[in-house]
């Protein structure tokens, strides 16, 4: 589904990702794990087009496609979703309206019908009640206001009203209590969790692994996956820090 190769990226000159290479299959979970400043988040980023990020060497494909020649939009519809470390807000815009016009738009792009008012207000208050979010935060502008906690949860919301191929979450489990913990690793297995579809969680803590089981775990370290393993990595670096399993 995902294939990474010897990527090398940079931010205003400055060389970030250092020759990583990644591959995910359909089916899979992939923890990504590791120091602050790793560029985890960068990866995130590249992979979803963000401006400002230039690939300088390697590449990407995703479902075959070569991902870097793809526009930010294309890679959604597409099937490529990106859950945020700091999910942003947008004053003026309802979720409700933010989500529509993103499904949509992503619909157009593959050629099918858009949802009406009616049909999309259906899923957005099933998954809000999977997600046990509040429907009245539906109509909020997107994140104002919203909680650590809750822009996480609504993160998961936006996932299962998009429904991606391949979702990339950025520490979704920073900000989140016990509680909502479970209920964020809950939906990500409900709604990625099959043979057509992947993720790849980036995340510093083993608590969310222990709700989502991942087949394997790697540590990224100064730009590139210096190592990788099986759920058990997870327990190791928890026990004994980065800097010990990267020695
Ligand atoms: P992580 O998510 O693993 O904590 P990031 O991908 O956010 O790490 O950051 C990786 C490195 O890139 C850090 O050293 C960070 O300071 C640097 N960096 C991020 N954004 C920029 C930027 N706009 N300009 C220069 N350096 C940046
Ligand atoms: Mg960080
Ligand atoms: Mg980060």
């Amino acid at each position: 589904m995902l294939k990474i190769e010897n990527l090398h990226a940079e931010i205003d000159g400055k060389e970030i990702l250092k020759g990583l290479s990644l591959t995910v299959n359909a089916g899979e979970v992939h923890a990504i794990m590791g120091p602050n400043g790793a560029g985890k988040s960068t990866l995130g980023y590249v992979l979803g087009g963000r401006p400002g990020y230039e690939v300088t060497d390697g590449s990407v494909t995703f479902g075959g496609e070569d991902l870097l020649e793809m526009a930010p939009h294309e890679r959604a519809a597409a099937g490529l979703f990106l859950g945020f470390q700091y999910p942003v807000e947008i004053p003026g815009v309802s979720n409700v309206q933010f989500l529509r016009e993103a499904l949509n738009a992503q619909r157009k792009v593959r050629g099918e019908a858009p949802l009406s008012g009616g049909e999309f207000l259906k899923l957005a208050r099933a998954q809000a009640d999977l997600l046990s979010m509040d429907q009245e935060m539906l109509k909020r502008p997107v994140n104002v206001g919203f909680s650590g906690g809750e822009k996480k949860r609504n993160e998961m919301v936006q996932m299962g009203i998009i429904g991606p191929k391949l979702a990339i979450l950025d520490e979704t489990d920073s900000g989140l209590d016990i509680d909502a913990l479970r209920v964020v690793g809950d939906g990500i297995n409900r709604i990625m969790r099959a043979p057509d579809k992947a993720v790849v969680l980036i995340t510093h803590y083993q608590r969310l692994l222990d709700y989502v089981k991942p087949d394997f775990v790697h540590v990224l370290s100064g730009g590139r996956i210096i190592r990788s393993g099986g759920a058990e990595l997870a327990h190791e670096l928890e026990a004994e820090g980065y800097a010990a399993v990267a020695a």
